[in-house]
């Protein structure tokens, strides 16, 4: 497992890093934590002329928390996701703590998840339901990109050659909110064979405000399920709500066979997944509802 020669650079700095992009584009990788693109190397699924390690930018590395949102630079690794963003982010944080071990989690970024475009990849159904915006950085300047326009197809995104993730800009929701991320996995620490991230919002009378379903690992990229979402807002989340609401985000399933599950196994778990983030996902939104106001 040994990966083919390449050249190794480590700029100090953002536009030193924009510069080698532009020099030397799709012949170039950029590597974050390395947790994806060592293994594609070491399998010889890529052959990169560059390895442009981006680990010491510092000005990428910071969670700056704002009025209404919080900014993430795209070197957050998912474990500090995991650990900072539980009480202002709970469904990135637990979307986070999902992923492979604690090992990976250290070492795995935002930036270089959202980026690698894996249909299971846990961050990506999160940001979608939180409707995040990326925005990405050339020596030509600078453009911001909704999460739902980011991935274009199986380990594909619309960057272009020259182009990187600089920070990843999360809305808080609106309302009183709940949040579930569920995946069913074969073994802990596996990627997912379905993965669900609900967010539902209520109104101060209990009704649903907003709610969003999002998926992975059930399409050629994590997707949005906007009929099973848009079908909830307005009622009173009953069960059978909820139950109807995951049979529509179930019909957004186009899952592919792999070695961890075939299609149709998927396919009949989408809709029992769903259920099981819309429900955690209102019981914790009536909890906040219910609960007395802090002192
Ligand atoms: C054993 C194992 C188990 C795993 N299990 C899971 C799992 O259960 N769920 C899950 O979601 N993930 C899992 N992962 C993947 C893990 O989340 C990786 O950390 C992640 O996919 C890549 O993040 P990274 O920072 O290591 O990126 P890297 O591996 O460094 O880069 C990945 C890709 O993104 C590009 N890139 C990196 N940063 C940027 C940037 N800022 N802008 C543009 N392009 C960039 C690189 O060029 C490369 O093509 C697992 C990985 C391993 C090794």
């Amino acid at each position: 497992m040994i990966p083919p020669p390449f050249e190794y650079l480590t700029p100090d700095s953002l536009p030193e890093t924009l510069a080698l992009l532009r020099q030397y584009g799709d012949e170039a990788r950029l590597m974050a934590g390395g947790q994806s693109l060592l293994p594609m190397l070491k399998l010889r699924l890529i052959r990169p002329r560059v390895i442009i390690d981006i680990g010491g930018l510092r000005e990428l590395t910071d969670v700056t928390e704002d009025g209404d949102s919080v900014r993430l630079g795209a070197l957050v690794t998912e474990r500090t996701l995991e650990r900072t963003l539980e009480e202002r982010q709970p469904l990135l944080s637990e979307a986070a703590a999902s992923i492979g071990d604690v090992h990976i989690r250290n070492l795995g970024t935002i930036g270089g998840t959202l980026s690698q475009a894996d249909p299971s990849g846990d961050l990506a159904p999160a940001v979608l339901a939180l409707q995040a915006t990326l925005t990405v950085r050339s020596a030509g300047g600078s453009r911001t990109i909704a999460a739902h326009e980011f991935f274009s197809g199986p380990y594909d995104t619309c960057l272009a050659g020259d182009e990187m993730v600089t920070h990843v800009d999360v809305p808080d929701p609106a309302g009183v909110r709940g949040h579930a991320y569920v995946k069913l996995a074969r073994r802990a620490g596996d990627y997912a064979v379905v993965g669900a991230a609900a967010l539902v919002s209520l109104s101060p009378d209990g009704a649903c405000r907003d709610c969003r379903v999002a998926l992975c690992a059930v399409g050629p990229t994590a997707l949005v399920c906007q009929a099973s979402g848009a079908s909830l807002r307005g009622t009173g989340l009953t069960d059978s709500d909820l139950a109807e609401a995951a049979v529509l985000a179930g019909r957004d399933a186009d899952p592919v066979s792999d070695v961890h599950a075939s299609a149709e196994y998927r396919r009949q778990m989408t809709p029992v997944v769903a259920v099981r983030a819309l429900t955690r996902a209102r019981d914790r939104a009536r909890a906040r509802l219910d609960a007395p106001p802090a002192p």
